[in-house]
């Protein structure tokens, strides 16, 4: 992965990107090409399109939690994920929002099934 700076139209300053690592060409199926991660997401992305990565705001934090690059505690909850067809770990974002940590689906957070 690369660390890099990059200027955020919508923060209007200079944010810290990951632009992860290509997928390996060993002859696994390419799920995922490289993306553009950034690590200063938070209340304040709540605009339809980060233009970092050209992906809303719950498409970026997913792609933090899928990469392992969340920089904040985040608040997490237990709730089962229709994708997973189990419960997983759920992290919150931009407080209407969870991801599920396992798949990185976002989904809104009153949809979710919370088990204590
Ligand atoms: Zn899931």
């Amino acid at each position: 992965m690369i660390a890099q700076t990059a200027y955020c139209s919508a923060c209007d300053k200079d944010v810290r990107i990951v632009v992860t690592d290509e997928p390996s060409h060993d002859g696994q199926a390419n799920l995922h090409d490289s993306e553009i991660v950034c690590l200063e997401i938070g209340d304040g992305c709540t605009g339809s399109l980060c233009p970092i990565g050209a992906a809303p705001p719950t498409v970026m934090a997913a792609r933090l939690v899928r990469n392992g690059l969340q920089t904040v505690v985040q608040p997490v909850l237990q709730a089962s994920c229709a994708e997973c067809g189990r419960t997983t770990t759920h992290v919150i974002v931009e407080r209407s929002h969870a991801i599920c940590e396992d798949c990185g689906t976002a989904k809104a957070r009153s949809e979710l099934t919370v088990r204590e």
